[in-house]
């Protein structure tokens, strides 16, 4: 589907149009340009890559793959630790993600699927249903094994805690920098734009793509019943989140890249932690998967 396409069905349609006015996910795209109007520093450009590492991490390996997946074990403060830093991505918190991820793996590419592009349309994949106001509130039943924590129940309702707290370090950071090393040519307000609402941005984008992208163009490794895809580009972006084939066909892994070629930063990063005693009994695929996929004859590849 074109870009064009995309567009153009975005803004015929009028539900799409009032969901794009009246979320604050499309106001944040018109904030991010304010990275145009505060400059260009090297110190910005480290923020954003900062940020972008960080919450995408957080996102890819605390969101998804231990948080829906429960696919590593951890301690109580580094469960925290990473709710709180997957927050500030501005994607709600941790139960209501977790709970609608679950839902996506009960019912991939069926009626009920909440961001099927084969049910809908790969714009309502990407971003139209989370602009929709209906799938703000959190399926509870889902997510009994989280909602145990008072801290994560905290962290999932003041979601705008972690949000405000990182443009708040962003903004003193920026400004310190400006009173003491005036030569690196950065303030408060740029980077905020850059380390925060710019990442943001790049953010939703490369997480958004592994509900549209992946369940639309790539390679099938697996018969499974439903459209996912492996993706060499989605993976690069989202550090591994891209061999979504794989994952759909064994969810339970904390590596989603099945061989070394199959890139996965979130799991190496994971490698690191398990290291350091901060995360463990990390589960990969089984023997029998590394033989099905050894052995099995793809019907529909794209
Ligand atoms: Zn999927
Ligand atoms: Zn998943």
């Amino acid at each position: 589907m074109s870009l064009r396409k995309i567009l153009s069905h975005a803004l015929k349609d009028e539900d799409n149009r009032l969901l794009m006015a009246s979320s604050p996910i499309f106001f944040m795209h018109i904030l991010a340009l304010g990275a145009f109007f505060t400059g260009f520093s090297w110190a910005a450009v480290i923020a954003l890559a900062v940020t972008y590492v960080v919450r995408v991490f957080a996102l890819t390996a605390g969101f998804h793959r231990y948080f829906s997946h429960r696919a590593f074990k951890t301690g109580r403060i580094f469960q925290f630790v990473m709710a709180w830093v997957g927050t500030s991505a501005a994607q709600l918190g941790p139960m209501w993600w977790a709970a609608n991820h679950r839902h996506h793996h009960q019912y991939s590419d069926k009626a009920e699927d909440i961001h099927s592009p084969v049910v809908k349309d790969a714009f309502w994949s990407h971003i139209g249903w989370v602009l929709c106001r209906a799938y703000g509130s959190i399926q509870h039943d889902r997510i009994k094994d989280l909602s145990k924590y008072p801290e994560l129940r905290f962290v999932d309702r003041f979601h705008v805690l972690p949000v405000i707290s990182l443009i708040g370090v962003l903004y003193v950071i920026g400004a310190g920098l400006n009173a003491y090393y005036p030569g690196l040519g950065t303030s408060g307000m740029q980077m905020v734009m850059w380390g925060f609402f710019l990442s943001t941005i790049l953010v939703y984008h490369v997480t958004f793509c592994v509900n549209s992208v992946t369940h639309i163009v790539g390679t099938k490794r697996f018969n499974t019943d439903d459209e996912s895809r492996n993706n060499f580009w989605v993976a690069l972006l989202t550090f591994g989140e891209g061999w979504h084939n794989n994952h759909h066909r064994w969810p339970l892994s904390a590596r989603q890249g099945m061989y070394w070629w199959e890139f996965d930063l979130s799991y190496w990063m994971l490698k690191g932690l398990e290291k350091l005693g901060l995360v463990w009994d990390l589960k990969v695929y089984p023997k029998s998967i590394y033989e099905e996929a050894a052995t099995v004859e793809v019907k529909d590849a794209a």
